[in-house]
């Protein structure tokens, strides 16, 4: 292979649309962890909550349906939430590659994004999963702050801003979501537990999970989060495949010669 394909080769596996979902119960820091990776590979982060909460902020007619539902910490039906996705899919920035965050959440919708993906010619590289214990959660959320311009989360005690009460990113003002309380917390968890462990379970009997111990600190989760998104790219880039051919095509030149 030339110097100039490799090149070629090495630049299109930079450039490649990465698509991955962060799945993980509430609390357990699919948000801090989405936007670290949509910096750092330019994707379009995807998130239902952040989608949902701009529909009822709009009282939309989806909004409307979706309000009490969020506020009592239930899933959104699984029909309203295709038909926001395959809407959203549609928007030209998805191309670049994405990063799916509250999505899927259900069996049912895990099963039509793969189906979906497919359908494109665009597979998910891989789903990660941030594994937290429930008490660790309540604790989590409880002191949980977010910022409702950037979607940005911070923690009060272990992840505060650097100026009380505002964004670092934007100076926006930072909220306590209506549904950060314990009681909607212990339905959540109950959800989490009944509707989305079993789309967890599909993921990782078609290959694709990836689990990350989320109770560590932030920036070890990132690193190792990093490391399985850069594995999962380089399982899947034409440059290894091509590296693969070369070698596979000189051992049988070899074995010729020798035969
Ligand atoms: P969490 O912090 O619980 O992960 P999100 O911001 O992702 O919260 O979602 C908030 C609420 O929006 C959920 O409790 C649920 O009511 C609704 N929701 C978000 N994504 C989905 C989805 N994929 N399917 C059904 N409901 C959803």
């Amino acid at each position: 292979m030339s110097v100039i394909d490799l090149r070629r080769l090495t630049s299109t596996a930079r450039q490649q649309a990465l698509r991955v979902v962060l799945i993980g119960p509430p609390g357990a820091g699919k948000g801090t962890q989405a936007a670290t990776l949509k910096e750092r590979y330019g994707l379009a982060h995807i998130s239902t909550g952040d989608m949902l909460r701009e529909e009822v902020r709009r009282q939309s007619p989806l909004g409307s349906q979706a309000k009490a539902l969020m506020a009592a910490g239930k899933l959104v039906p699984d029909v309203l939430i295709l038909q926001m996705m395959a809407q959203r899919f549609q928007q030209p920035d998805v191309s670049r590659g994405f990063l799916l965050d509250g999505f899927p959440r259900s069996r049912a919708q895990g099963e039509a994004l793969v189906a979906m993906l497919a359908a494109h010619n665009q597979p998910l590289h891989t789903v990660v999963q941030l594994d937290l214990q429930d008490e660790e959660i309540v604790r989590r959320l409880c002191l949980r702050r977010s910022c409702p311009a950037c979607g940005r989360v911070y923690h009060l005690q272990s992840n505060p801003p650097a100026q009380a009460g505002l964004c670092d990113a934007d100076g926006s003002a930072l909220v306590h979501r209506e549904d950060d309380n314990e009681a909607t917390i212990r339905t959540r968890l109950a959800v989490f537990h009944e509707q989305t462990e079993p789309v967890i379970e599909y993921f990782r009997s078609i290959g694709l999970l990836q689990r990350v111990d989320a109770s560590r600190p932030i920036a070890h989760v990132e690193h190792l989060v990093e490391r399985m998104v850069q594995g999962a790219l380089t399982r899947t880039s034409p440059l290894r495949s091509s590296r693969r051919l070369t070698i596979s095509k000189f051992r049988s030149l070899g074995r010729a010669a020798r035969g």
